[in-house]
């Protein structure tokens, strides 16, 4: 569903040109990714459109483009959200995709899919063209199998690149692990890898008690650690191209890290990169889901067209830190949303505005905490092994 022929920006035209004399040719993925822990919201959506842009930017230069979301449901619980009852504290450490929605009255299937698919819905408005990959079931598929074995035969150049690049002031344990099997009790912590078994694809594990366990990580009964399966992914997902917040990229960061790893052990070079900045809310700091500081794309879109959302959220630069004036701000944008369409419209009333192009009527229903009554959305699924020329 393309909505819009997208102008392309100057800064993602740009940022193609060097990808394709660094990275070659194509054909290119672009990979954006979230931890659904909580409201993905509008500072979220600009990563993926600075994806979104990348990829309009190679197809215009005649480059083959994929592009992919990679939602990180398999991450462990670590915060509970704001509006989440305090009882979620039994869960922390647990999948995301196995904590159950926090919305008593909500009917998606889990935590991560309560935050994932009203964002996913807000995509599919926007016309985003988007394949949507939920990690939970790529571990539980064995799609990272392969680099799981690599990353576990390899712990002590891992370890060593980790303590290298980020330890300067923390020592990395002797017992360290690439790979967090989980424990009997569904946490993703207190264990200690034993013995890899790459036979059985697996490993003997200790957990916080010190009772034995097997996991089989062509199962999803387990995960590599963050920095690792960044480095990880963009090997088995073949990733040439994923921007990313300046948390990330600082000195000693997780980019620093998997950039090494990525080299060094899994011989796959780094993809290219565009540092974004983060959106702000004027008087209120950056957009965070954690400080309860958002504002929802979904929200977004029941007042503005997705054409207009779509460049509040970009502004000239996303390399550039965005201030939204909550006072001002949005009448301005809207205004300049809305001239364009107008204009063109009355010469040709028959042929725009498309669907797409305005603000949708009417607002969904929700319950009190935010879970969108009408549930649920549709959902486009993947599977590793349908069709294609490649491993989607
Ligand atoms: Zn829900």
């Amino acid at each position: 569903m393309s909505s819009i022929d997208l102008p392309v920006p100057d800064w993602a035209m740009r940022t193609a040109e060097n990808l394709l004399s660094t990275h070659g040719e194509g054909p290119h993925v672009v990979a954006t990714g979230i931890s659904p822990s909580g409201n993905i919201h509008v500072g979220n959506l600009r990563e993926v459109l600075v994806g979104e842009a990348v990829v309009k930017a190679l197809e215009a230069l005649g480059s083959e483009a994929r592009f992919v979301f990679h939602a990180d449901t398999i991450d462990p619980l670590r915060k509970i959200a704001p509006g989440v009852p305090e009882s979620f504290w039994q869960y922390m450490g647990h999948s995301l995709s196995q904590v159950p929605d926090p919305d008593p009255n909500g009917c998606h299937t889990s935590y991560a899919e309560h935050f994932l698919a009203p964002f996913e819905e807000a995509l599919e408005i926007m016309g985003v063209e988007v394949t949507v990959l939920r990690s939970h079931e790529l571990y539980e598929r064995g799609f990272y199998t392969e680099v799981t074995r690599e990353a576990l035969e390899h712990t002590d150049e891992l370890r060593q690149i980790l303590q290298e690049v980020a330890g300067r002031t923390r020592l990395i344990e002797d017992y360290w692990s690439p790979y967090i099997p989980r424990a009997a009790s569904g946490e993703l912590s207190n264990t200690r890898v034993l013995e890899h078994k790459p036979e059985l694809h697996g490993v003997v594990f200790e957990d916080g008690y010190g009772k034995k366990g097997f996991a089989d990580y062509s199962k999803g009964e387990g995960k590599l650690g963050w920095r690792v399966e960044l480095a990880a992914r963009w090997k088995a997902l073949r990733v040439t191209f994923e921007p990313f917040g300046k948390d990330h990229t600082s000195r000693g960061g997780s980019t620093d890290t998997a950039d090494r790893m990525a080299r060094e052990v899994f011989h796959y070079p780094p993809p290219g990169r565009f540092e974004y900045e983060w959106i702000q809310i004027k008087g209120r700091g950056a957009m965070s889901s954690s400080r309860g500081i958002v504002l929802l794309p979904n929200d977004m879109l029941d007042i503005m067209p997705p054409d207009a959302l779509r460049r509040m959220v970009l502004g000239r630069d996303p390399a550039r830190a965005l201030d939204l004036d909550l006072a001002e701000g949005f009448p301005r944008i809207m205004d300049e949303g809305t001239r364009r369409p107008r204009a063109t419209s009355k010469s040709s009333a028959g042929t725009s505005p498309t669907p797409a192009t305005g603000p949708r009527s009417g607002r969904r229903s929700r319950t009190a905490s935010g879970c969108a009554t009408r549930c649920p959305p549709k959902r486009r699924t993947w599977t590793p092994d349908s069709g294609g020329t490649s491993r989607w």
